[in-house]
């Protein structure tokens, strides 16, 4: 698969293309990560990629419905985006989109629909979703775009194949040890009290490229925990500050600085 347009991310690019080899590519997706990790590049290249008419890697870039889903006037490419700038998409807006499903495609074999910030429609919405992911004809692809997939149901979440992005960082994956400091600062930022969690987050040092990773890396684990039950209150307050943090480590701030502020924003809101 010619995902050339995607930086870095070379392990998702390794999972689609295993896929699309093996066994063809699927009809729903799950593409998350943080802004600026390349979901809506990818999303795109994908959607072409299903639309394309064109021999050898997919997606050419050349064929007519390559350009036209380029161009964002592909008849059989929909982006659904929430009825006004920051509302996520609703109930009807998913209902809508189920009834136009129905109605075969234009002008090629399938029907691709975008769903933008899928993570933050309610679950009556993600429900009505679920229904169209089980019962949709099989035409129809869905790729649903998130920040942070944890925000999605389970039962969502199990119909789709996930491609999490990570920031655009070439480093792709996190060394053993940092990852486990990602798992102990969880765990410090669900339950524990403050004078541990400053120490467990003191640990936060190293370079400011790495940083970003492992704060994404950490926001994912926040959601998976949210997603099996965790203390709710705690982890949505701390995947809030994640966020928060992540904004000030594209500014020049010490890892010092950013774990004392991380136990501040814990410990007022609480
Ligand atoms: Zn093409």
């Amino acid at each position: 698969m010619n995902l050339s347009a995607l930086a870095g991310n070379e392990r998702v690019k390794d999972q689609l293309s295993r896929q699309l080899r093996e066994r063809g590519l699927s009809h729903a997706y799950i593409i998350s990560g943080p802004a600026g990790s390349g979901r809506h590049a990818l999303s795109r290249q994908l959607a072409a990629a299903m639309l394309c008419t064109g021999t050898g890697e997919r997606p050419c870039g050349r064929c007519v419905p390559c350009q036209k889903a380029a161009k964002g006037i592909h008849p059989d490419l929909s982006v659904i985006n929430g009825p006004e700038t920051g509302k996520p998409i609703t109930v009807d807006q998913v209902r809508a989109l189920r009834a136009d499903a129905y109605v075969r495609p234009n002008e090629g074999e399938r029907k691709v629909y975008l769903l933008e910030g899928a993570d933050r429609m309610n679950p009556s919405a993600q429900n009505a979703m679920l229904k169209l992911l089980e019962e949709g004809p099989p035409y129809a692809a869905f790729l649903l775009l998130a920040e942070n997939a944890g925000g999605l149901l389970q039962t969502v979440r199990s119909r789709c194949e996930e491609l999490t992005l990570l920031s655009g960082d070439r480093t792709e994956s996190l060394e053993p040890e940092r990852l486990e400091l990602v798992k102990r600062l969880a765990d410090a930022l669900e339950h524990a009290g403050e004078p541990e969690l400053l120490e467990t987050a003191m640990g936060l040092d190293g370079k400011r490229e790495e940083l970003s990773v492992f704060l994404s890396t950490l926001e994912c684990e926040l959601g998976e925990r949210i997603v099996r039950g965790g203390e709710r209150r705690r982890l949505l307050r701390a995947v809030e500050l994640v966020k928060q943090l992540r904004e000030s480590a594209r500014l020049n701030v010490s890892a010092g600085q950013l774990s004392g502020w991380l136990c501040a924003g814990m410990f007022t809101a609480l």
